[in-house]
């Protein structure tokens, strides 16, 4: 893969290098179980994962915690472009009531901190650019992608809605070719790509054979992606990063329904061509990871307020710690993590508002410090009814935990 062209100026003794420009591509296909993934030939997906991994990966929060978050469409949408939890973005179900747009989504953090970097989403369905993102609103920013290509679904002149559903797969057909076109063409430096049809032969037929064929189809049409961004990289001076996953996975049963926090609901999983992966990816990461991966992938500095309510971290690069766990018994707070690089020191802050998810600010002051390696930070304290966030602050990540004294 191409990372940086040098060029040597003879004439005048110099070298000049430029570092190539960073592109990313998310590609989210719906409803895709990780056991039928695994399961189906995907030569497209088996491409992009020899150059950078595969993995289990799962959505819904933590299970019986506060973060679950149901196992349904656009929450596990919302999950992957915030890099936050239902109880933060407050997604629910496809109706996307009230969303809280105080957790900003990628694409308007990497706007907001970078506004020449461009923003492009293709898509089977508006309601992911006109509700989840909150396209043109205020209380969302008043952001807009720089190109948009959705809403076929509601055209029934050109795409008729056949019983078959196989409409979902035209228009699934019309979108990938759209987003390959445009990669193509203009190259965006953030691109959501979202496929449906897999899920309405989920629905239909739950695990079956047609559920295997269009998976073949979806991984077909991740091909002419793949091709258009391997092309971008031969011609230009582009770095990319591709991630495809999916929102959840399906019921034990018959594989049609989902919504659940069963394991087969749950979980999911990430291919990706990054080969920079870290011991995050291995240990089945959440959804909520590829928002901070791509933060980071991006070079984007992202405001530290944003960043002290991200749910996720990176999987590609270094990071210390993962999988913070705060439990209080009397007086005493318990907080654990898991260890993922054992250099230097946690910093703990804690904050008992929660202004931030009212468009305000929190202040946060230090409780302790630990270091990293030790796993762990225990403490006499009492906290105040309600929720106190907790962050730690680590060399190479940031993790928050609440605790919920009721
Ligand atoms: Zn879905």
């Amino acid at each position: 893969m191409l990372k940086s062209i040098c060029l040597l100026f003879l004439a005048i003794n110099l070298v000049a290098c430029t570092t190539p420009e960073k592109k990313v591509m998310i590609i989210l296909v719906d409803g895709v179980p990780a056991d039928v993934l695994e399961s189906v030939d995907t030569p497209i997906l088996d491409q992009i994962a020899a150059q950078g991994g595969y993995t289990r990966a799962y959505q819904g929060g933590g299970k019986d915690e506060y973060t679950q978050t149901p196992t349904i469409s656009a929450p596990g949408y919302m999950n992957m472009i915030t890099g936050v939890w239902g109880n933060k973005h407050n997604v629910w179900g496809n109706a996307v009531r009230n969303p809280n747009y105080n957790y900003w989504n990628i694409f308007r953090t990497v706007k907001a901190v970078n506004p020449e970097m461009t923003t492009a989403i293709f898509s089977t369905w508006e309601d992911n650019r006109t509700k989840l993102v909150g396209e043109g609103k205020p209380d969302a920013g008043n952001f807009m992608f720089d190109h948009s290509y959705d809403g076929f679904e509601l055209d029934t002149v050109r795409f008729p809605h056949t019983d078959d559903r196989t409409f979902m797969f035209t228009i699934d057909e019309t979108v990938s070719q759209g987003a390959a076109d445009y990669v193509l063409s203009d190259a965006p430096n953030l691109s959501w790509v979202y496929l449906e049809f897999t899920d309405d032969m989920g629905h239909m037929y739950g695990d079956s054979p047609q559920m295997i064929e269009a998976v073949k189809g979806m991984d077909n049409q991740v091909g002419r992606i793949w091709a258009a961004i391997q092309q971008r990289e031969k011609d230009f001076n582009e770095d990319w990063m591709i991630v495809v996953t999916t929102d959840h996975g399906r019921s034990e049963d018959t594989g049609m329904g989902h919504g659940g926090q069963s394991e087969r609901e749950r979980t999911t999983w990430i291919v990706t061509d990054q080969n920079n992966l870290n011991e995050r990816f291995k240990s089945n990461p959440p959804v909520v990871d590829v928002a901070a991966s791509v933060l980071r992938f991006l070079n984007i500095e992202v405001p530290a307020q944003i960043k002290e309510e991200m749910d996720g971290i990176p999987f590609i690069g270094d990071i210390s710690i993962m999988n913070a766990n705060a439990k209080t018994a009397g007086d005493e707070l318990t907080l654990t993590w898991d260890v993922a690089d054992k250099s230097g020191s946690v910093e703990i802050y804690q904050t008992s508002t929660n202004n931030f998810a009212k468009g305000g600010v929190d202040e946060y002051s230090l409780l302790g410090k630990a270091e990293v390696k030790d796993g762990l930070f225990k403490m006499a304290v009492t906290f105040p009814v309600g929720t106190t966030k907790l962050l730690l602050k680590a060399p190479h990540n940031w993790l928050n935990v609440w605790v919920i004294v009721e």
